[in-house]
């Protein structure tokens, strides 16, 4: 057998559970409400967090924090000359270079979080080009599912995208946003961050880490490793995927609101598999995506 260790990137144990959006506009950019409108509106679906990302322009969550319970996280899209990257965490604009690396570099350089948006979205399925996306070093992730193209061209999944990069050893870690510009365009999409305390710094460090998952509408209770063998408990998954690399392969379908997968022993398994994520379906094709657990050679 090869020695293998997986990385799991989530925890057991007494974390909260936060359920945010890290893409939504206002009427400070093409948004249609005005941030405190937005703001309400989260906090009224029962959100924990949310960052207003307008296009390169910072709604400062000073002048709102006092008044919602919400965690309001900063946040700017960075949009023109180029694909648009999330910046989360922002303390200022970043200077939309038409070089996205220096855009990224900026990001990482000011202690924020940058998140490659929609790569399937306009007429030709390629907002976000696969060759920029591999070539790109020091995005946290990538929009594996975007609300907002739901309503326009292209396609609001782009787990395809997301196989094609961690196959080739892009460790993106992959999010869900509802990229909000109207009201009806709320809670499409999501993501449920495991965290220590219910405060920014916990939030966005959890996200770092990928101590969270995806989501439309199933709900993931726990994700476990014990040795080879990967564990989800989910409240309301049908049926279960694991994928893997070598181009997402499905390698096991379970209808089951439970399931677990051992890693095979396969010729070549690292160059094979490299890693396992998780779909889970519910019930009229809601979905949530698990992050990429990673296979490593164990030391010795
Ligand atoms: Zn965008
Ligand atoms: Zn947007």
């Amino acid at each position: 057998m090869v020695p293998i260790v997986l990385q799991n990137p989530y925890r057991s144990g007494n974390d909260l559970w936060l359920k945010g959006n890290l893409h939504a506009h206002t009427t400070r950019s093409d948004g249609t409400s005005e941030p405190e409108a937005v703001i309400a509106a989260y906090e009224g679906q029962g959100y924990d967090f949310l960052a207003i990302t307008d296009h390169d322009l910072l709604v400062s969550p000073d002048a709102y924090q006092g008044q919602t319970s919400i965690v309001l996280i900063p946040g700017v899209e960075v949009s023109a000359r180029g694909p648009h990257i999330l910046h989360i965490g922002a303390k200022a604009v970043i200077e939309p270079d038409a070089d996205r690396q220096r855009v990224i570099d900026a990001i990482n350089a000011s202690g924020g979080l940058a998140i490659l948006n929609h790569p399937n979205f306009e007429r030709h399925f390629n907002h976000f080009p696969q060759e920029l996306m591999e070539s790109l070093e020091g995005a946290v992730g990538v929009e594996v599912y975007n609300g907002l193209v739901e309503r326009y061209s292209g396609a609001a999944l782009a787990s395809d995208r997301w196989d094609r990069l961690l196959s080739k050893e892009k460790w993106l870690w992959g999010f869900g946003t509802d990229d909000l510009h109207r009201p009806e365009d709320i809670a499409v999409a999501w993501i449920v961050v495991q965290a220590e305390t219910r405060t920014a710094d916990a939030i966005l460090d959890g996200i770092r880490r990928g101590r969270f998952y995806a989501s439309t509408g199933v709900t993931i209770n726990e994700v476990i490793v014990n040795e080879r063998t990967v564990t989800i408990h989910t409240e309301d998954a049908q049926r279960i995927r694991f994928i893997t690399g070598w181009g997402g392969v499905i390698r096991s379908t379970v209808k089951d609101r439970t399931a677990s997968w051992t890693v095979p022993d396969v010729p070549d398994l690292l160059e094979r598999l490299k890693y396992v994520r998780i779909e889970c379906y519910g019930e009229g094709g809601l979905a949530a995506w698990t992050q990429p657990i990673r296979m490593v050679l164990s030391e010795g």
